[in-house]
């Protein structure tokens, strides 16, 4: 018999942490936490194979799954002395979904289920409080109605609204037992007329409704988006956690509240959160009420803490605050209910968080023993860095500020106004940056937002949906701007006076809440303190070295400061479109003969040779790759008349020959044309002034520092043994040359770019010439997929979407395929040639999860650009500790 039921709370606990793929996070936890003697009210978890055999099955469940449920129940109704359906003594429950990674929002939640109009009466009497009883029920029809009955939950408000007219009354709170009696004969009646079926009374039939519909709410559109922008599998289904209802809202020494154990936003160990005072759990996650801070050093003026309000449940918690960290060695975020005083456990997960807080405290954790080092390199998301290596505010930077609201996730952001998700979606997909303004976001908006470059709301708190997600996306939110009125209607925002249309620019500053009108000058982050320290333990932990794909002086400056360790990629082709070189460089690709190149490569000689003593300079002794020229020369011709015209005058030729050139030139699959090492054998003289330019520098820096470097000459698009030894004897002889003239030597290697099939599956030959490969891994996914890197945009995405394939190969290395040839290139290699340098340099080498292949494959460097080199970093050290997978908590 199959397990599908696990029980938690009140002595029996079969679940642990630990069981997270089978219990789903939530349920996982909840078994957790009671097992090591936190309040946790009694329930139990249906597993995700439950879901996974629902769907696989026809949406049936397995015949032995009511016993089990029903057994389950028995065991809550016995911890807590209630009975399921009971008239006096009636237990209620919540059912909630809970899959393996948290996905905030995105699933359905059934509180207060088992009432009916008995129990309804039970829980009045047994609560002595009929408003409440009333109430609960009323949010139970509204809940089940919409999330298992599909009635649209405007419809409940649309019956309170008419019953707060009736009354004259404006909030919810002045609504008595006999008005919430009133609301729900009005919900049911509109619930027969809508769905043609009274509301169910059985708590049975209400049970399996929830169960069914958590079930369902897996395949449900935001769930389904949620999945696909965290690359979550749709075969991980949910669980169902079924658990005996506590109440924050049964009077003033009752609350709900969630918290984080340190600052989310910032990391700084504090306990952090916020409570309602007879509320239930939802309220403050809606941010209709504005949430009350918990420690009485956070309130302001007018706030009341739950310290104050209610100290022996604050003490408990602030306990259970240091038993969970102890525990989880993490920063946990805590979901709590204070029922009478008492206080109960809902909910702990390891806590969303921004980069700079998960760096902060993944460090601090590490300088108080609660982890090792090595623990605190694997805590953080390499992507993740991204965040911390963007822009912020210019302190000094003129501006108006606009508005201001809570700070719910740092950085950044500029961008035109818009007021809804898709408008967003459609106007970033044009490349526009865009500001998502709404009175609040729901998991509908979740493709806005990820479109929007920042995010900002008038309403809901630090865990509101906006804060939490945005958090969790990188993106700058400010939250809860109430001092901000949206008008949809107008699409226009006001505050102090301004009014701001749609698509007039507006800045967050996601740090400190604070709205701008019009665009504000923004700085490069700072790159000291905890993220050099956990950056420092990374590269203690690290094999593979990291170095950059760089070409200016800027790009190999702003390299050194992320830490690379060397030049990978000088893609040599970019120094040619100079406009002080262009000239030559076209008079070159004109020029009738060999004699006429090499006037005009005389031209470029001296620009090359300073490019490459710049960056010799600037690296220091650091390894620099330097990629002698690879695209087609016909990309240096522009590709209109008047433009051609142009350079038929610079020149002094006529339009004609010149246009005759450019249509020798031209051709049908120019990406498999006459570029890379071909060039070079055709056109010897360019690879040797190249070579010539890389010696010369070399040495001027030798002599300049005292200091040699040691120049690696990168032959590309290599896929025939004799193109390597011919390119090598050419680089070879301008060595010579240059030594000889100058009465002194230098070390360097000739290698070669591994980015086609053959140069792959004849690594051994092709090893005989060259002291290192570097895989150039754009044009290696080009050519093994046959697929133009071009031309992929238009088909790609959506063979992604419909999973053909499960990433964008290009962004995440294809191991099945482009993977395999490089473990054959690398073991070939490295038989022929013992010692052979391998590294990587095409966009893969700054993806986290293509950069642990490379650790597997054993490569001895990855390079990126300078901008991911910190990412690279991190990653390389995490895949050497063998951390895998699993970072999406
Ligand atoms: C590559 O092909 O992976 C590479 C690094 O070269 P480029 O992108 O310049 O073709
Ligand atoms: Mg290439």
């Amino acid at each position: 018999m199959t397990q599908w039921v696990y029980g938690f709370g009140a002595g029996r606990n079969e679940g642990r942490a630990d069981m997270r793929n089978l219990l789903g996070g939530k349920g996982a936890n909840l078994a957790e936490m009671a097992s090591i003697g936190l309040p946790v009210p009694p329930g139990f978890t249906i597993t995700t194979e439950l879901c996974t055999e629902f769907y696989r099955n026809d949406r049936r469940y397995p015949d032995d799954l009511a016993a089990q449920v029903k057994e389950g129940l028995q065991r809550v109704e016995q911890a807590v002395g209630l009975t399921f359906g009971d008239r006096t003594n009636p237990l209620l429950v919540s059912v909630r979904s809970g899959a393996r990674v948290s996905m905030p929002g995105m699933m359905d939640t059934v509180l207060n289920l088992g009432l009916n109009d008995q129990t309804v009466e039970g829980l009045a009497r047994a609560s002595g409080d009929d408003r409440f009883a009333w109430d609960s029920y009323r949010r139970f029809i509204q809940m089940f109605g919409s999330v298992v009955l599909g009635v649209d939950h405007h419809r409940f408000e649309e019956i309170i609204e008419h019953i707060k007219l009736d009354r004259n009354v404006i909030e919810d709170t002045a609504l008595d037992a006999a008005d919430w009696r009133k609301v729900v004969a009005g919900y049911k009646d509109m619930v027969l007329s809508e769905t043609g079926k009274p509301f169910p009374q059985d708590p049975e039939e209400q049970l399996w409704g929830a169960i069914g519909a958590v079930f369902g709410s897996w395949m449900n559109p935001r769930a389904i988006t949620y999945r696909r922008l965290h690359e979550i599998p749709a075969d991980w289904g949910t669980a169902v956690n079924v658990q005996a209802m506590v109440f924050g809202n049964m009077g003033e020494d009752c609350a709900t509240g969630v918290c984080f154990t340190r600052d989310p936003s910032t990391g700084e160990n504090i306990f952090y959160g916020e409570f309602l005072v007879n509320a239930q759990g939802e309220d403050v996650v809606a941010g209709i009420r504005t949430p009350q801070p918990l420690s009485k050093a956070r309130a302001k003026p007018g706030e009341r803490s739950m310290e104050e309000a209610l100290p022996k449940a604050y003490e408990e918690l602030c306990q259970v605050r240091e038993t969970l960290e102890k525990h989880y060695k993490d920063m946990q975020d805590i979901e709590f209910t204070v029922q009478r005083n008492t206080l109960y456990m809902l909910q702990t997960r390891s806590g969303k968080r921004t980069a700079a807080a998960s760096l902060r405290i993944a460090v601090e954790m590490a300088n108080e023993g609660l982890i090792d080092r090595n623990e605190a390199v694997k805590r953080v998301n390499p992507a993740s860095l991204d965040q911390l290596l963007h822009p912020t505010l210019d302190p000094k930077a003129p501006r108006t500020v606009f508005s201001r609201g809570l700070p719910a996730s740092p950085g950044a952001a500029c961008g035109a106004v818009v007021f809804n998700a898709d408008e967003a979606e459609m106007r970033a997909a044009k490349g526009e940056a865009v500001i998502l303004v709404r009175i609040e976001t729901s998991p509908e908006d979740i493709h806005g937002m990820h479109a929007a470059k920042g995010i900002l709301t008038t309403r809901g708190g630090m865990t509101s949906h906006a804060a939490v997600v945005a958090r969790g996306m990188g993106r700058p939110c400010v939250a809860g701007a109430g001092g901000i009125q949206v008008d949809y209607g107008t699409q226009e925002l006001s505050a102090n006076g301004i009014t701001i249309r749609e698509g007039e620019i507006v800045t967050l500053d996601g740090a400190t809440g604070e709205v701008f009108v019009g665009p504000v000058a923004m700085i490069e982050p700072s790159l000291s303190g905890d993220f050099a320290t956990l950056m420092e333990w990374a590269d203690g932990a690290r094999r593979m070295k990291v170095r950059a794909n760089a070409e200016t002086p800027l790009d190999a400056e702003t390299a050194r400061k992320f830490g690379a360790e060397g030049i990978g990629l000088c893609r040599t082709e970019h120094m040619f479109f100079d406009p002080e070189r262009i000239g030559a460089v076209r008079q070159m690709i004109m020029a009738a003969d060999e004699r006429g190149r090499r006037l005009a490569l005389e031209k470029l000689l001296p620009f090359q040779r300073k490019d490459f003593t710049d960056l010799f300079r600037i690296m220091q002794g650091l390894p620099v790759t330097i990629r002698l020229l690879d695209p087609p020369l016909h990309e240096f011709l522009p590709h209109n008349e008047e433009d051609l015209a142009e350079v038929g005058v610079a020149l002094g030729v006529d339009l004609d020959t010149i246009r005759r050139r450019a249509a020798e030139l031209a051709e049908a699959n120019p990406m498999l044309g006459h570029r890379g090492c071909r060039l070079g054998i055709s056109f010897p003289e360019i690879y040797e002034m190249q070579a010539r330019a890389i010696f010369e520098g070399a040495l001027a820096i030798a002599e300049e520092t005292g200091n040699a470097p040691v120049p690696e000459v990168m032959v590309p698009l290599v896929g025939i043994k004799r193109e390597i030894e011919i390119v090598r004897a050419q680089i070879e002889k301008v060595a010579a040359e240059v030594f000889s003239r100058a009465g002194r030597t230098l070390d360097y290697t000739i290698g070669t770019m591994i980015e086609l099939p053959r140069a792959a599956l004849s690594a051994d030959t092709i090893a005989d010439s060259a002291d290192f490969f570097s895989f150039g891994t754009n044009d290696l996914t080009q050519t093994v997929f046959g697929l133009s890197r071009d031309d992929a945009g238009k088909f790609l995405p959506h063979y992604v979407e419909a999973g053909i394939l499960p990433k964008d190969p290009f962004i995440s290395l294809d191991e099945e395929g482009v993977g395999y040839l490089i473990e054959i290139a690398a073991k070939k290699g490295r038989a022929a040639r013992h010692g052979l340098k391998l590294g990587i340099c095409g966009e893969h080498g700054g993806d986290p999860s293509s950069i642990s292949f490379c650790e597997k494959v054993g490569l001895d460097y990855v390079s990126c650009s300078p901008y991911r080199v910190p990412v690279a970093r991190l990653a390389a050290a995490q895949a050497a500790l063998g951390a895998g997978g699993d970072r999406t908590a």
